[in-house]
């Protein structure tokens, strides 16, 4: 299965912004973009003048790396989202958050969304009961997503339930006290997703970027 692969620092260095794809440490002082916030390359510190098409790509290839996926499902997402009722953009950003990846993410069940892929893939997750180990599974709203009895043992997954304890929940997950399942209520809307998401996204650019 092709994936991103590839030091992830030099993501945040080349979009000009944290992604906060690895976890814990984007939170120090060990962070590369922190400590180096110019694109990566001999060039990097030099100053370019980024064309309009150049913004709405790199705003595209921001959102798509915040959410580790790969082009061609990008585009059908983009296209899922665009053939559905509602504003393009907000609907984009909606389909990505239901992907089961990232709700295990906001379940705070891994520390980065990677992990949360990982988690999946490797069949740790169910959804209403049923193993699903597909990363991109759409999850609908009002499903129970838990982890596979005895994976909450896990140092990684204990770990992770730990971090996340320290952070913002999201409001559209309702979690259950001991943090190894949730229900996912609905897709978030713009001003819920705003409220967690460090990172700013402007999800018009994308859509005028693909509408070229
Ligand atoms: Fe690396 Fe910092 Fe980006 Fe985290 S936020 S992935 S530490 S550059």
């Amino acid at each position: 299965m092709a994936r991103m692969i590839g030091p992830v620092c030099k993501l945040c260095r080349r979009e000009g912004a944290k992604l906060y794809l690895k976890g814990e440490r984007c939170y120090t002082e060990r962070c590369s973009f922190d400590r180096r916030p110019y694109p990566p390359g001999q060039h990097g510190k030099g100053r370019v003048k980024v064309s309009e098409y150049g913004k709405r790509l790199r705003e595209k290839q921001k959102v798509r790396r915040i959410y580790g996926v790969l082009e061609a499902q990008f585009r059908r997402t983009f296209d899922h989202a665009a053939a559905a009722k509602g504003v393009t953009g907000e609907r984009l950003l909606q389909l990505l958050e239901s992907r089961l990846d990232s709700v295990v993410f906001r379940m705070g069940l891994a520390v980065t969304r990677a992990d949360a892929r990982q988690l999946a893939r490797h069949g740790h997750v169910r959804v209403n009961g049923r193993r699903v180990n597909i990363p991109s599974f759409i999850v609908k709203p009002g499903s129970t997503i838990s982890l596979v009895p005895g994976d909450a043992e896990k140092e990684r997954v204990k770990k992770a339930i730990e971090v996340a304890r320290s952070r913002d929940r999201a409001p559209w997950i309702e979690l259950a006290a001991d943090g190894t399942s949730a229900v996912f209520k609905a897709p978030p809307d713009r001003r819920d997703l705003e409220a967690i998401q460090p990172i700013e996204i402007d999800e018009h650019l994308i859509v005028e970027f693909y509408s070229r």
